[in-house]
């Protein structure tokens, strides 16, 4: 019978520092004992990506994406050595490649570049010699040579992206915390592990601000229908299946509560209430690259409105010198951007069939006196933004009130 193959994803807390690379060689070459044949993904070690970018941010304020790529995908190249070496050290055979070495093959969207295809023959023809085959994350190779990078968190999308071309038995995503809960427990630690959770709810979490997994690495795992166990590289415990579809009697109405502090708010004020002008507005943003999110247009009263509408924190500056441009067209008032926000949204599929969830979580923002700037829904989750430094209170507040840690 031949061998079952997995893929196994790292992150950067699970190689921060010599000892959790040891402590990764050592989980690689258990599952090597046992018979697999495996493809290893590996992220930068702990804080390296963030770092890189402070330093090019030092040398030039809007450095070219092209050189960004160039200089982040060295995160992931020195942690595939390393680990290899780590393994050598255990006395089994490994070799690591970069993205481009194993064929993964991008579009030109330099940041956030596309995988076209993967030509997977070399990692087949490594896998054959015996050896676990070590993988750069979050990075590929355009096809004329350019290096590119997926996007933040993009080594999970690398990791099923391999685990589905190679049709691997399992893609195990291995964290520093044991599986997804209800909330980030970090910020709640009475928060529940969850121990399936279907691609729908896991797409919308991870929308709407849990890190935990990329949003681009959950679309492609449900597309190709790859299952996904989250779990700890730092206990043996099971994690979460991230799945079709779980085996509930009855969906439950609020699965999980998430917060993003990664969002900025730009109102423009006294637009004029005609035909054309929001359209002249986010015509601009989106011609620029900017994509937009939560909107918001207050009644006119005096044939003038406002405007509110969030963007992603790192594009906020850029977002503004847009809108001050349709602005100025389009004679409004004052462009006003505020930084201080945050979104808190809670989630659950059972919300498309149950009343009084809104009005739910509006009463409990009120009872902890927290003001609701802007609201926005889905068929599976309700989202407000706040005030920032109100946003651990929420999350907490509103896990208690949807009794989740129960
Ligand atoms: P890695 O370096 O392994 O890619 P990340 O930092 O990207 O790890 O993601 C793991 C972190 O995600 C956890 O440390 C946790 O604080 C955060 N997180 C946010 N929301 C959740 C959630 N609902 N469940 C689990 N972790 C979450
Ligand atoms: N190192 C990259 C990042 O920090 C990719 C990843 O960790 O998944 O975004
Ligand atoms: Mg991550």
């Amino acid at each position: 019978m031949p061998k079952k193959l997995i893929v196994q994803k790292f992150g950067g807390s699970s190689v921060a520092n010599v000892e959790c690379i040891q402590n990764v060689a050592k989980r690689v070459v258990d599952y090597k004992k046992k018979g697999y044949n495996l493809v290893v993904v590996v992220s930068a070690l702990g804080d390296t990506t963030d770092e890189l970018i402070e330093l090019a941010n030092k040398i030039n304020p809007a450095p070219s994406e092209r050189e960004m790529d160039m200089l982040l995908s060295t995160g992931e190249q020195i942690s595939v050595a390393l680990l290899a070496m780590a393994i050598h050290k255990l006395g089994f055979e490994a070799i690591s490649f970069t993205g481009a070495q194993v064929g993964i093959i991008t579009d030109t969207s330099h940041m956030r570049a596309r995988i076209i295809k993967i030509n997977a023959d070399k990692i087949q023809e490594e896998l054959k010699k015996g050896r676990c085959v070590i993988v750069a994350g979050f990075q590929g190779v355009t096809l004329t040579q350019d290096i590119t990078t997926l996007g933040r968190g993009g080594s999970d999308l690398t990791a099923v992206a391999l685990a589905k071309e190679l049709a691997a038995s399992e893609c195990e995503i291995y964290t520093d915390v044991e599986g997804i809960y209800t909330t980030d427990p970090r910020i709640e630690p009475k928060a529940k592990k969850i121990d399936e959770i279907t691609y729908d709810e896991m797409l919308e979490m991870a929308s709407l601000g849990a890190q935990v997994m990329q949003v681009r690495s959950i679309e492609v795992a449900k597309k190709f229908n790859v299952p996904i166990h989250v779990r700890s590289s730092f206990s043996r415990k099971e994690g979460t299946m991230i799945i079709k579809e779980v085996k509930r009697m009855e969906e439950v109405i609020v699965s999980g509560v998430t917060l993003n502090k990664n969002e900025a708010k730009i109102t423009i004020c006294d637009v004029p209430d005609q035909p054309g002008a929001a359209a002249e507005i986010f015509k601009e943003l989106s011609n620029n690259g900017i994509s937009v999110d939560m909107i918001v247009q207050n009644v006119s009263h005096t044939r003038k409105t406002d405007i509110s509408f969030t963007v992603a924190l790192s594009e906020a500056l850029k977002a503004v010198r847009y809108t001050n441009k349709a602005a100025k067209k389009i004679s409004t008032g004052e462009v006003i951007l505020d930084k201080d926000i945050a979104r808190i949204s809670i989630i659950g599929v059972g919300m498309k069939s149950h009343f009084g969830v809104a009005t739910k979580m509006f009463e409990v923002l009120a009872e902890n006196k927290i003001n609701i700037e802007m609201i926005s829904t889905s068929d599976i989750s309700i989202s407000c933004i706040i005030k920032k430094k109100l946003v651990e209170t929420a999350v907490k507040a509103l896990h208690e009130k949807f009794e989740l840690g129960k």
